[in-house]
């Protein structure tokens, strides 16, 4: 990754601009860990870029970075800017194109992500966001007040560096957003929903949900039911205890949430609720509730069938049976066969079902 990513920045420095990988892939390399995108700040506009590289696309809502793929990776390329005003706790009013790197490092959030690599690999860290990673501390570069209300987002990207990475909040943050997180109610529930989805699947998603509770963001986020959630390792299970109507889910997510909240007020043991419901959503709400992993797994093999066509006979045999053609009979006789051999009344084999609906229809 890094050689097709310094080779993409040479590519640009060839054409006559400065570029430099940036955020998180830097920070990420030097912590030894993966990245998925490769973000690159250059002196180049976006126009210019598309003319090095022809698949470039500028999106809509980016304020000028362009997306290339080069070699396969996802490059997201900005130009150096200075961010003038803000307006809307988000967005600046506007911006202007430069050709210093270092005032392009101050318009950006933390430390840690204003640090730089030229295309021989050289680190180029002004703003001493290399000592921040040390420490393991999440640092605002401009005064983390000033910085909240230019884009409040900036709160809850503290908030996820600093469950991801581990990281503690300098304390200047930690007061700053006590005094600003009202303003997370102007950022849009997608924008919000990113940062909430990366804390939930980390592997410290139980010390996340901890801090959003303990700097009291609950409210501001929209975040109810914290206190339903004892399930830390699967975001599904996550989303379905906060049950909140403001963030936006797709339709499967939707189903299951859903399911999760009719199933968590039955019990999750009853033969009928975990083959109506399956494994999965009975899981989730089930260990939500204090139930063991293990108690539900067992419960859920014993069932002796885990879906109709367990069922040992076929609508042939039962036709046969009853003399009868094909027709919406087979479904209520269908019906009436789960139930009855899941609530042990009847046994899974054939005779014994063949007998089962000679006597009963
Ligand atoms: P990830 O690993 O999630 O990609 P990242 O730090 O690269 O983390 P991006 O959203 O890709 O985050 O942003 C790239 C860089 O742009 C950041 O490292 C940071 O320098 C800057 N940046 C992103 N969002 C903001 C923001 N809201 N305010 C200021 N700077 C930002
Ligand atoms: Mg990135």
């Amino acid at each position: 990754m890094k050689e097709i990513a310094l080779e993409f920045i040479k590519i640009i420095n060839d054409n006559g601009f400065k570029a430099y990988i940036v955020g998180g892939y830097v920070r990420d390399y030097l912590m030894n860990l993966e990245s998925n995108d490769i973000d690159v700040t250059t002196s180049a506009t976006p126009k210019e870029i598309k003319k090095i590289f022809k698949n470039a696309k500028i999106t809509k809502d980016s304020y000028g970075s362009v997306q290339v793929i080069y070699k396969n990776l996802p490059f997201e390329v900005t130009t150096f800017r200075e961010e003038s005003s803000y307006f809307d706790n988000r967005h600046p009013s506007s911006i202007k194109y430069i050709d210093d790197l270092e005032t392009d490092l101050k318009r950006r959030d933390f430390t840690i992500n204003a640090i730089c690599m030229d295309k021989e690999g050289n680190i180029i860290d002004p703003l001493n966001g290399g000592a921040d990673i040390k420490n393991k501390i999440i640092r605002t570069i401009n005064e983390s007040n000033k910085s909240f209300q230019d884009d409040a987002l900036r709160i809850l990207r503290a908030l996820r560096f600093s469950v991801t990475l581990n990281f503690k909040l300098a304390g200047d943050i930690v007061i700053a957003i006590s005094k600003n997180k009202h303003l997370l109610k102007n950022i849009s529930y997608e924008r919000k929903k990113i940062e909430l989805d990366k804390i939930f699947t980390s592997l410290n998603a139980k010390s996340g949900i901890e801090l959003i509770k303990n700097l009291g963001l609950a409210s501001a986020l929209d975040l109810e039911n914290l206190d339903r959630i004892k399930y830390y390792t699967d975001i599904v299970g996550i989303w379905s205890m906060i049950n909140s109507k403001c963030y936006k889910f797709n339709k499967h997510e939707k189903e299951l949430i859903k399911k999760v909240n009719i199933v968590y007020d039955l019990d999750n043991l009853n033969e009928l609720v975990l083959y109506k419901y399956g494994l999965y959503v009975n899981i989730l709400a089930g260990i939500n509730k204090g139930l063991s992993k293990k108690e539900i797994n067992e419960a859920y093999d014993k069932l002796p069938i885990k879906a109709k066509s367990d069922i040992q006979v076929t609508s042939l045999d039962i036709c046969k049976l009853l003399n009868k053609n094909p027709d919406a009979f087979l479904n209520d006789i269908y019906n009436n066969l789960e139930i009855e051999i899941l609530r042990g009344n009847l046994i899974n084999k054939k005779e014994d079902i063949l007998e089962y609906i000679k006597n009963n229809f």
